[in-house]
């Protein structure tokens, strides 16, 4: 079993790459994917490492909830023997940005006071050291007066890095390390005898193997189905976001500072990327294509979110690159990750808004699966395991909750100002009642729609009865 193809060239395949070599040097590693890493969500990514920062109200209701933050704590402490232990080569090693500001500002609405006082909450719960901060004192952060914060913290172990010169670092230490890459795409598995017996590539070309990766992020669905491969997986969707690195005439910029999670998307921040660059974001649209371009609207809402929220002195900031990546977004909202009945095949997706930051454990027991076939960490795991029932961790009355507070805070992201008058109530009244209707419609008594799925469900991209 020591021929290993991984498709895909994200964080994931190369993470899961290097734990492979680390575990068993001899192993012959392939990775097949473009070299311009088309659709990358890993490119995209700032990429902010935080775990804490993540959380709304309610995040940890649920034990399958805490599971998965308990792997967000252990990647946290992970990233920097991560890197240390891997090689270095003609790249240099990327180090780690220092912690995160989280802001409490005015410009949405209460529902993100709950957000950040819940950040507060789980900080105390877990002991974790944190500090209230002069948001006036925090380096690099100068909003307009209207979108200033009046509350901030300082988390000290919640990091971020450059994804993009950890992409090119780890790939670096890789090829050095003799794993070959292929500079193409996937279009379909072949099957022989029901296990996978070779990648087909765009080219015509094929590559065999003993084992098989797949972690072509939000394409997984994609090239399953284009393989007529029909297993009982959660679907992958397209989450496009987009993120922006721009160039400040002068940036005092020395950490993360982000607003809390808000209206389906990860709020606003920004974050150093380069000695002179920043990089700002994000937006989200989550859809069963992908975009391929990022949408002005979004572009347009970031850029002025950020210049009122985060620093008004971005307005003469040069624009360097806007990204955009496609968040693996599974059907319910859970990564997807672990064996196939295909006795040789494993998959990696579904990672949606934080798979950078847990690449370092996620890898760990994906390169177990790829050499033994099982790992110490299957327990740690096995919710997420790719042959699944949809996982439901939303109560009805607590999903009808939820929606009408994201989709108003959407709203308020842009630019709504409720009149003075019972109008707002009303509003949320038939948004309540709308999304109560959809329920019944859908037969959903005892659960209810993760907010982030509703208009995939309503768009009908996600059937009840799954
Ligand atoms: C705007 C944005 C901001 C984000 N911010 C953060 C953050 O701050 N922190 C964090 O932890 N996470 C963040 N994420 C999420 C994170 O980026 C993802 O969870 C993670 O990077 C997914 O990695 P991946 O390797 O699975 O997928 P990807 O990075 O998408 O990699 C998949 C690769 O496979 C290639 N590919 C596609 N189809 C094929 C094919 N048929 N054959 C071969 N190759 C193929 C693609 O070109 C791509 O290079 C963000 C995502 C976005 C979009």
């Amino acid at each position: 079993m020591d021929r290993i193809a991984i498709v895909g060239n994200g964080i994931l395949s190369l993470a899961s790459a290097w734990r492979v070599l680390q575990k068993n040097p001899a192993a012959r590693v392939t990775i097949i994917g473009p070299k311009a890493r088309t659709g990358s969500a890993s490119l995209a990514a700032p990429a902010m490492l935080n775990s804490f920062a993540e959380l709304v109200m309610g995040s940890l209701d649920h034990p399958i909830d805490r599971k998965k933050f308990s792997v967000s704590q252990l990647a946290a402490r992970a990233w920097s023997d991560f890197l240390a232990e891997m090689p270095e080569y003609e790249v240099s090693r990327p180090g780690i940005g220092k912690g995160t500001f989280v802001l409490n500002n005015g410009s949405t609405d209460v529902s993100e006071d709950e957000s950040f006082d819940a950040i507060v909450d789980y900080l105390e719960e877990f002991n974790e050291a944190y500090q209230w901060v002069r948001p006036t004192e925090i380096p690099g952060y100068s909003p307009a007066a209207s979108g200033r914060a009046l509350r901030a913290i300082y988390i000290e172990r919640e990091n971020f890095v450059n994804s993009e010169q950890v992409i090119q670092y780890v790939e670096c230490a890789l090829e050095n390390m003799g794993v070959s890459f292929i500079d193409d795409c996937a279009a379909s598995l072949e099957m022989t005898s029901g296990i996978i017996s070779s990648v087909q590539l765009r080219s015509g070309e094929c590559v065999k193997a003993d084992s098989y990766l797949l972690a072509l992020g939000a394409n997984l669905t994609k090239l399953m189905s284009d393989s007529g491969i029909d297993v009982e997986m959660p679907k992958i969707f397209y989450g496009s976001g987009v993120s922006i690195e721009i160039r400040p005439r002068e940036s005092k910029l020395s950490n993360c500072v982000r607003t809390p999670n808000r209206g389906l998307a990860c709020g606003i921040y920004s974050a150093p990327r380069t000695q002179d660059t920043v990089v700002i974001g994000a937006s989200n649209y989550v859809a069963d294509y992908a975009l391929d371009y990022p949408r002005i609207g979004s572009l347009e809402s970031l850029m002025k979110g950020t210049m009122e929220q985060l620093n008004r002195d971005f307005y003469n900031a040069e624009l360097v690159n806007p990204r955009v990546g496609w968040r693996p977004t599974s059907e319910d909202t859970y990564p997807v990750l672990g064996k196939l009945s295909i006795e040789n095949l494993v998959v990696a997706s579904g990672t949606k808004r934080d798979g950078f930051h847990m690449s370092p454990i996620l890898s760990d027991y994906i390169s177990d699966l790829l050499l033994n076939g099982n790992s110490e960490l299957d327990e740690l795991f096995s919710e997420w395991k790719p042959e699944r029932a949809l996982i439901r961790t939303y109560t009805r009355e607590k999903a009808v909750t939820e929606i009408v507070k994201h989709k108003l805070s959407a709203m308020y992201q842009h630019d709504f100002v409720p009149p003075k008058s019972a109008m707002l109530a009303e509003l949320t009244e038939s948004i309540r009642t709308e999304v109560e209707s959809f329920h019944d419609s859908l037969g959903a008594k005892d659960w209810g729609v993760h907010p982030e799925l509703y208009d995939l469900y309503r768009n009908g991209y996600i059937a009840a009865e799954k």
